[in-house]
């Protein structure tokens, strides 16, 4: 009985979060086979398959420019530098994204809920929100694979 409870559970919450995700909400859309022409392999595994890459792998780590965070896939962008903080996970990491062109979802992937972040433009799936972030700030830790975004620095 338990069991078939946690199943008819799990179904609906995985039903929930594709439901949720579903492809024509989104301003970019795409075919997989699209897509696969314009990232790396990594690159769509992150974005396109809601993956995660190895902790302190990404370039984007190193950097302490001034700019804008841009969605890999599409351009938009999600995060400012000025809101970027090394919080030692091993991924590009935010106090707070760009209003607006970031959604929200709840994912289950890793056995409990999380709070899955993408971009709001073409669905790609950026990474998740966790509230151990800087107090003194917002709280919020957006924990972002370096391989979902673009780094585009100020000009002046
Ligand atoms: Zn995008």
């Amino acid at each position: 009985m338990k069991n078939t409870l946690l199943a008819g559970l799990f179904l609906l919450t995985s039903y929930s979060f594709y439901a949720q995700r579903a492809v024509n909400q989104y301003d970019v859309i795409k075919t997989a086979q699209e897509w696969k022409a314009t990232l790396s392999d990594l690159e769509f595994y992150i974005l396109r398959e809601q993956g995660t890459e190895r902790p302190f792998t990404s370039p984007l780590l190193k950097i302490k420019q001034k700019g804008t965070y841009v969605c890999k896939a599409c351009k938009t962008p999600l995060f400012k530098s000025e809101h970027k903080f090394d919080s030692g996970t091993g991924w590009p990491s935010f106090d707070r994204e760009i209003k607006g062109n970031v959604g929200y979802g709840v994912d289950y992937k890793a056995g409990y809920a999380r709070s899955e972040e993408y971009c709001l433009k073409c669905g790609g799936h950026l990474g998740h929100v966790f509230t151990d972030g800087p107090k003194n700030t917002t709280g919020l830790r957006h924990c972002i694979n370096g391989a979902a975004l673009a780094f585009i620095p100020d000009t002046k």
